[in-house]
């Protein structure tokens, strides 16, 4: 066996709910690493301003990230950058296989590896992506000023996404399926009250057109009428909702039938010194605040865990991991 090295802990996902479980690991003294592959924070740098985190009454995401970052690596959290292959779950350790071809090993590991933008799956989707489709207002929005754009959802983000949106672009066309949004209530107050934005009720966009400069138009459905009808755009932000990313989850590990992982209140799944927080694990609301929550507890639960096998005699370790597990 090929061991590189032995951690108390390895978060894996660098987002609130990581990098919380990074600072209560280490202030738990719990010999930690955190491997994130993309930018530190995660799907908050995506959003524009933050307005529900304690203490902030608006705060950008990408602000707030770096600061969940730099608290985290106060503490000296190691935080290594690069994609997890395999999480390989066993009795005595766990085994994190990295893309670099290197191998860590751990009493315990939290997976916080979050969810990815839901796609509407309709023709002109994948093939205009970056040519007018887009899944992050603040990323792309730029590109729309004084344009006009399509945003498909009902839900929070697609309500913060088109108030974003309509700062930028001439004309917002907020197209949701049903006759009421999803979205809280000051959000839904803000996007009718917005003059930019026009609200498309009981709609779904059924393709995206385009012409030789991108996106152009896209196919609308009346879902009561059946009524088909083209609308002129020159942009398509689709926000309807996170599919988990899950494919790090060890076989037999207890999920719900839409693939978040179900936990007990710590946070641990059915394999034991595994846990699942944030948007991965199931839960009434996805709110940054619960994702911190979440690492916290876990963190919490891991440095009991690690402590009871630190101390139990069932704890055996093979010979090459002994010395560096002490
Ligand atoms: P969401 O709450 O699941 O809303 C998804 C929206 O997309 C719904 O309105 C849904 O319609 C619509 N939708 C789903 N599939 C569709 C399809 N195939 N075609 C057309 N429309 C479709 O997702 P979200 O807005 O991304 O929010 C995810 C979670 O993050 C939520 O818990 C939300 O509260 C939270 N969040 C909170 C904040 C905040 O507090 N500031 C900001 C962003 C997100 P229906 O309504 O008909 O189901």
């Amino acid at each position: 066996m090929s061991v590189s090295e032995f951690y108390d802990l390895i978060i894996i996902g660098g987002g609130p709910g990581g990098l919380t479980a990074g600072i209560y690991a280490m202030r738990a003294a719990l010999k930690t690493v955190l491997i994130e592959m993309g930018a530190p924070g995660g799907q908050v740098n995506n959003s524009d301003s933050v307005e529900n985190w304690p203490g902030d009454e608006h705060i950008a995401g990408a602000e707030l990230a770096m600061k969940f970052s730099l608290h985290a690596q106060s503490y000296g959290l190691e935080v290594r950058s690069d994609e997890v292959l395999e999480l390989e779950p066993g009795l005595e350790y766990h085994t994190v296989k990295l893309a670099d071809g290197s191998e860590l090993h751990s009493h315990s590991v939290i997976l916080a590896t979050g969810g990815h933008p839901r796609k509407l799956e309709i023709p002109g989707e994948d093939e205009l992506y970056g040519k007018g489709v887009s899944y992050c207002a603040v990323c792309d929005g730029f590109f729309f000023r004084d344009k006009t754009v399509v945003v498909v959802g009902g839900g929070d983000t697609a309500a913060e996404e088109a108030l974003y949106l309509a700062k930028l672009a001439q004309k917002v066309y907020l197209v949701h399926r049903r006759d009421a949004l999803r979205a809280g209530a000051l959000l839904q107050q803000r996007v009718k009250a917005d003059c930019k934005i026009e609200i498309l009720w009981n709609s779904v966009v059924t393709s995206i057109n385009a012409d030789d400069e991108g996106v152009s138009s896209v196919n609308l459905q009346d879902t009561q009428t059946g009524d088909q009808r083209q609308l002129d755009t020159n942009g398509v932000f689709i926000f309807i909702g996170f599919n988990p990313n899950n494919k790090l989850v060890p076989a037999g590990t207890r999920m719900n039938a839409d693939g978040y992982v179900v936990t007990d209140e710590k946070c641990e799944t059915t394999s034991p010194g595994i846990y699942v927080i944030g948007d991965l694990r199931e839960k009434y609301a996805r709110q940054i605040v619960l994702s911190a929550a979440d690492g916290c507890t876990s963190a919490l639960a891991a440095a009991h865990y690690v402590e009871t096998r630190k101390a139990s005699e069932t704890c055996e370790l093979p010979e090459e991991l002994q010395n560096l597990a002490s």
